[in-house]
């Protein structure tokens, strides 16, 4: 059977490929095909990493954050750990049939929340010393810092090529992305580092099956809006959550990004409430729950009663005042949906894939079709 290896690089918007930065993804590309998808929404890490893993929306597999908020009990958590998942991830249908997985990660929290059933586990976060070792690698950077993410592409090629493993799920971190925009020299480095292993994998084995995505794009922003203290202004009591919020702060240190949770409290007047989000000219569309659920596929008990998109240059943020005006990169909103999928020995050809979430699912239909016959 086939190998694969599906790489999704943290934040890689469009820009950040080129056949000057990135010749070896590029040629992928020729070999396969390159075209563009779109994330979930809201185009946040851990949302995606579970639309993709799973091969199915939100309202499948439950993941609506990075952050985690239940009205009933005003219990707040960050999402960083096992039991999240209401459906299985490819790699845990690999790992059921006797096949062998790998699931590597800057961040430690993908492998906490994903990695329950994967034979190899290897973060950047807290590597094992005796995986290492064996590997052949040294010990990693710092996760935020822009050497982890060619760490842990060194990485993946070492395992390849010693165990060749019969799924491979790589992942970075989005801290390049969010400080550096495509054209700087810093993006171009790091991009052609990535590139180099991309290009010495593929070279093992031409038949591998490869996927290379990303769970969000990335934007510049100029202003950032504290949406709750606006809302707590004007008297409306609400409870105004950010999927985005994540401990990675290097990232976005006012948790900015582009999509808002709301949860009111009963005394609110929804249509005022409702009449003033529309006034606000940097929010470009407000939803109720049930609007938002069918239109992104969320579950409707866990994105609040109202979900609202900021405009492209907006972010809504944990700021000290109101309103900041301020340079920042970041993601969450409807902008940062279009995102790239470069495939080789693809499951489908090009033009059935219209979500990266289709990866998993034609993967996940392929198997079972095999298993019918
Ligand atoms: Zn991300």
């Amino acid at each position: 059977m086939k190998k694969t290896l599906l790489v999704v690089i943290d934040g890689c918007a469009l820009d950040y490929l080129s056949d000057e930065t990135t010749p070896n993804i590029m040629k992928i590309g020729r070999d396969g095909f390159f075209k563009t998808v779109k994330s979930a929404i809201p185009s946040v890490t851990n949302v995606n990493h579970a639309t993709i893993l799973t091969g199915s929306f939100p309202n499948e597999h439950g993941v609506t954050g990075n952050y985690y908020y239940n009205p009933q009990t005003g219990e707040q958590a960050f999402i960083e750990g096992p039991g999240h998942l209401k459906k299985e991830t490819i790699l845990d249908i690999y790992a059921k049939q006797g096949r062998t997985t790998a699931l590597l990660s800057v961040k430690g929290k993908v492998v906490h929340v994903f990695g329950a059933s994967v034979k190899t586990k290897i973060s950047a976060q807290e590597p094992d010393k005796n995986l290492l070792n064996r590997l052949n690698l040294k010990n990693p950077p710092a996760v935020s810092s822009l050497e982890a993410n060619d760490w842990i592409f060194n990485a993946c090629f070492n395992l390849i090529q010693k165990d060749d493993p019969d799924f491979v799920y790589c992942t970075t971190n989005d801290y390049m992305m969010h400080n550096f925009a495509p054209e700087t020299k810093q993006a171009k480095t790091h991009m052609a580092e990535i590139d180099h292993w991309i290009g010495k994998i593929y070279d093992l084995d031409h038949e591998r099956e490869i996927y290379i995505t990303a769970d969000h794009g990335m934007n510049p922003k100029n202003h950032l809006v504290n949406m709750q203290k606006k809302l707590d202004a004007k008297g409306f009591n609400t409870i105004c959550l950010p999927p985005i919020k994540d401990r990675y702060l290097e990232n976005h240190i006012y948790q900015e990004g582009g999509t808002l949770y709301i949860y009111t409290k009963e005394s609110v007047r929804n249509a005022d409430l409702v009449r003033y989000l529309n006034s606000l000219p940097f929010v470009e569309r407000v939803y109720e729950k049930a609007e938002a659920a069918k239109v992104f596929s969320l579950p409707i008990e866990n994105i609040g009663d109202y979900v609202i998109l900021a405009d492209s240059t907006t972010a809504f943020a944990e700021t000290e005042n109101e309103d900041k005006f301020v340079e920042v990169r970041t993601h969450g909103s409807l902008h940062e949906q279009e995102i790239p999928l470069i495939s080789v020995n693809a499951r489908l050809s090009a033009d059935a894939y219209t979500y990266s979430r289709d990866i998993v699912k034609y993967i996940i239909e392929d198997m079972e079709s095999i298993k019918a016959l």
